[in-house]
């Protein structure tokens, strides 16, 4: 028995996050005969998750007034990724974007608007009902309407290539039959979200002790696309770089998602206040959460940062409203009303994350901590608060809360991670490269698979990047698939 209805395809894609969806979608609009392959047993990925995309001049922009120059865009994010990034790949980007905004309305997306993050630009176009809604109520829907033909539990494990190294099928396997199948097919889009989930890759590729990290992402991220494609001989490109979105609490008997929409964990992980390291030092100007992936770097500097926060700011930010948010999940400036309920529920589950004491004495002894220093740091930076001036790392006067007012907590942090992003070299086209610059005829790569839209650092002050280039780098592939099919029929 087959798993699949046919044994050949135009165009095989690998993984049903925004890449891969889009991908299929475009091919089967071009008209090609798609199949679309799942490993988990239901589809979307990570960017279920996802909140919205970048984009520069769309419709939506217009229509709120926002005016964001694409060239400067270009200019900043290349810039910021200290020319790691490809300008030919986001010129070609930037230039589609307003175009994949309109095209995803067309598939039946909603939008919520456009907004900034942080102190950035107003790029992110938020969609309705979450990553989830555009992939289950719009792309595949319309995808299986058009005829193609989607396979969850069915991973792909190896690429085929003819004698002339270009693609010419794939190996597949049922993952709860174990029963595996060669599929002929003349080209491929690798979408497989990346290696976050895969430790020995990550320890291999990146700088980063998965100890200290937390991935909050689908959990299928194995890195299975970059390995098919260094497999026959694609170069390994762009590897090292995480999405780290700061501050995140840990709790071992609760899967990691559990706290993207707490407030506890935006109260503690995310915002201006006071940070310590694990000798009870400040180390950074802790207001470097307007950017969460500098936050994270400056968090992985640490062997342990913990936030230290008092009664006072607490009930502050249950009146008044937090001073950052977490994306959409937790917005910024919202009343944090079940905080309080939620740490003391923490408290009371006596969460290993969690410190409470009524002085800063107790607090540190409870944390294992030097009382001197830790009573030293909360000193001299009441002594800030007061005169409104930082003199270690000058943090903006009006996040210089003073700690003062007991009961007093403390978190310890983790880093948060999204997403690996590159691991295979691509051009504008999306095709993938070899060692020697040269394309594999028939192997495209999308969305976190590919390289070239960041260096070593995400750059969020341009929100909805990532997921923007799933869609545009899943759609760029399959036209040019498209046109590549075209290109080997013999006349
Ligand atoms: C909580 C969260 C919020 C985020 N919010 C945003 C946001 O608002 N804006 C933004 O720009 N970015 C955001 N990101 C980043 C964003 O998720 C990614 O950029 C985007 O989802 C990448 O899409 P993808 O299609 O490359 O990968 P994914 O969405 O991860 O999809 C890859 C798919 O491939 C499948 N797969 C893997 N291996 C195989 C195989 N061998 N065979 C078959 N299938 C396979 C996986 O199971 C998975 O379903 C967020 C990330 C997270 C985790």
């Amino acid at each position: 028995m087959s798993i699949t209805e046919q044994s050949a395809y135009d165009l095989v894609v690998v993984g049903t996050g925004a890449a891969g969806s889009a991908a299929a979608l475009e091919a089967a609009q071009k008209g090609l005969k798609v199949l679309l392959l799942e490993k988990g047993r239901s589809t979307g990925g990570s960017s279920n998750y996802t909140e919205g995309l970048f984009a520069i001049d769309s419709y939506l922009q217009k229509e709120q007034g926002i005016k964001v120059s694409g060239t400067e865009v270009l200019k900043e994010e290349v810039e910021y990724s200290k020319y790691k990034a490809d300008s030919r790949i986001w010129r070609k980007y930037i230039d589609t974007s307003a175009e994949t905004v309109k095209w995803l309305e067309d598939q039946g997306v909603e939008y919520e608007g456009v907004q900034a993050m942080g102190d950035g630009e107003a790029t992110w176009h938020i969609y309705k009902g979450m990553g989830d809604a555009v992939i289950h109520k719009a792309l595949q829907p319309k995808s299986e309407s058009l005829g193609v033909e989607v396979h969850t539990s069915t991973s792909a494990i190896e690429i085929k290539q003819d004698s002339n190294h270009a693609v010419s099928g794939i190996v597949i396997r049922n993952e709860a039959t174990d029963e595996e199948q060669v599929v002929d097919t003349q080209a491929i889009v690798l979408a497989t979200g990346g290696y976050l989930n895969n430790p020995e890759m990550m320890k291999n590729l990146t700088q980063y002790d998965t100890s200290r990290l937390v991935p909050v992402s689908s959990g299928k991220g194995t890195g299975d696309g970059l390995n098919m494609g260094w497999n026959i001989g694609a170069k390994h490109y762009g590897t090292g770089m995480a999405m780290l979105f700061g501050g995140y609490l840990r709790d071992p008997n609760e899967p990691p998602f559990k706290f993207i929409a707490s407030q506890m964990n935006t109260a503690a992980g995310q915002q201006p206040l006071l940070w310590v390291n694990e000798t009870g030092e400040r180390f950074v100007d802790e207001s470097v959460v307007y950017n969460f992936s500098y936050a994270g770097n400056a968090m992985y500097t640490q062997n342990k940062v913990y936030s230290i926060l008092d009664q006072g700011v607490l009930d502050k930010m249950a009146a008044d409203g937090n001073f950052m948010g977490l994306g959409v999940y937790v917005k910024r400036g919202q009343k944090m009303d079940k905080m309080q309920a939620e740490i003391d529920q923490a408290v009371a589950d006596n969460k290993a994350f969690i410190f409470k004491a009524d002085t800063i004495t107790e607090l540190a002894e409870k944390m294992n901590l030097p009382v001197e220093t830790l009573t030293n740091t909360v000193k001299t930076y009441n002594s800030y608060a007061e005169n409104g001036t930082d003199q270690d790392f000058g943090k903006d006067s009006e996040y210089l809360v003073p700690v003062n007012q007991g009961p007093y907590y403390a978190f310890e942090l983790q880093t948060g991670a999204f997403c690996t992003m590159g691991g295979l070299q691509v051009n504008t086209k999306n095709e993938v490269l070899d060692d020697a610059g040269q394309k594999i005829d028939g192997l495209y790569a999308a969305g976190n698979d590919a390289s070239g839209l960041a260096g070593d650092t995400y750059g969020p002050n341009m929100p909805g990047t990532c997921v923007g280039y799933a869609f545009y780098s899943g759609r760029n592939s399959s036209d040019n698939a498209a046109e590549y099919i075209k290109s080997t029929v013999k006349i």
